[in-house]
């Protein structure tokens, strides 16, 4: 096993070391309520836009997902904010 790089803070982390993956997906979710804004829509027309977007823009706008190496002290770190919430925010939620 080769040494790895923490992917926030560059920390070498040699074979046996402890150290974290963090997996991040981010999807598109739906409630199953469809606004309508403009009642005089051409569903047939939207479609064609649709296709004429790149396919990875449109894959981006309903999945992405992000995988990390995190040192221990980084995977405290992020764990303790992993929102990244100005701090007196995040002791609220909490
Ligand atoms: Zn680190």
């Amino acid at each position: 096993m080769s040494s790895q790089i923490c992917s926030r803070c560059n920390r070498t982390i040699n074979p046996g070391d402890l150290f974290y993956r963090l997996t991040i997906k981010v999807f598109a979710d739906f409630d199953g309520v469809i606004k309508i804004k403009n009642r005089n829509i051409d569903i047939e027309q939207e479609f064609e836009k649709a296709k004429a977007y790149p396919e990875e823009l449109l894959e981006e706008e309903v999945y992405k997902e992000f995988d990390f190496t995190l040192c221990p002290r980084c995977k405290e770190i992020y764990c303790a904010n992993p929102l990244y919430l100005p701090l007196d925010q995040s002791r609220e939620i909490i």
